[in-house]
């Protein structure tokens, strides 16, 4: 595990969204979507995490931003101070008052080396940001910017509380997500104003072993309280895996209750798992569900 993003501490393993580079990537292929790669906020922990071990306190030797808005910007000769995690965005502060905001959404990821190794090729790096020893590449990253530090605010401001944070608060979270009780829990679950971090294979697997609905209204449901729980103990869980599972097993397809086991039987009544689409985010829609364990209005 030679290029293992984690080896400068030598811990953790080469599997999630970081493929050993330096290999050479044909073009076009990019991290396979599957359970335990779609960035949901305990990957996005997680590359923080990784980042910090590579870049924390070293001075950057090179820093290429492969985008048209910051194309010139020139961060060599600063130290990097560290990567912090907001939910699924990544804010990486470097000296000077200087803030990289990066974001993942759906097929991105940092992958990191050891420094002068080839890159991913097929023009799919969008960011570069490199010390004598490592280097990191951000691959389709759906967001790059380059920000003061005091306007962290205004990228991450409106999220609510951070499922992963040191500052995770769920009497406020449930307090956001009560305030629109029309609103489904599927859809509600997914607004990062009202707490940050889950996506569809967290929202999926979440209501699941709440026993609810996605499709029941935020007002309908009796335990808030209990779902954000629920939701909080599957990332922490998973926050330090290199291998996500919400069922507790480890083995390649048993990792979920159902997300991915659309049209299959319920792992619990045996009876056919649904699937829809959900909200108006083209890419965060999908719901998968059981019809007979989460029922759509309270029971009794
Ligand atoms: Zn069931």
């Amino acid at each position: 595990m030679t290029d293992s993003p984690d080896s400068p501490h030598g811990v953790g393993s080469p599997r999630e969204n970081d493929p050993p580079t330096g290999t050479g990537s044909p073009p076009g292929t990019g991290p396979r979507l599957g359970v335990d790669t779609v960035p949901e906020g305990d990957v996005v922990h997680r590359s923080a995490l990784r980042l910090g071990r590579a870049l924390d306190g070293r001075v950057l030797t090179r820093s290429d931003f492969r985008v048209p808005r910051h194309s010139t910007a020139d961060l060599t000769g600063r130290a990097v101070l560290e990567t912090v995690s907001r939910g699924k965005h990544l804010l990486t502060r470097v000296e000077g008052g200087l803030t990289v905001h990066t974001h993942l959404r759906m097929e991105g990821s940092w992958q990191i080396s050891p420094a002068g190794r080839r890159l991913p090729g097929g023009d799919v790096v969008r960011l570069v940001l490199a010390n004598a020893e490592w280097q990191a590449a951000g691959v389709r990253l759906s967001m790059v910017d380059l920000v003061s530090t005091e306007e962290e605010g205004r990228l991450v401001g409106h999220l609510g509380p951070d499922l992963l944070g040191e500052d995770w608060d769920e009497t406020e979270a449930v307090r956001r997500l009560a305030r629109r009780p029309e609103t489904s829990i599927g859809v509600a679950l997914l607004d990062q104003r009202n707490l940050a971090g889950i996506g569809t294979i967290y929202r999926a697997e979440t209501l699941f072993l709440a026993g609810v609905s996605p499709w029941r209204p935020v007002g309908a449901v009796e335990d808030l309280g209990a779902i954000v729980s629920i939701a909080r103990r599957l990332m922490d869980a998973n926050k330090e895996r290199p291998s996500r599972t919400t069922t507790g097993d480890l083995r390649p397809g048993r990792g979920t209750w159902v997300y991915g086991r659309a049209g299959r039987p319920c792992l619990r009544c045996g009876r056919r798992i649904s699937r829809g689409e959900m909200g108006a985010q083209p890419q965060e829609r999908l719901i998968v569900w059981c019809r007979h364990c989460q029922p759509e209005q309270p029971t009794g």
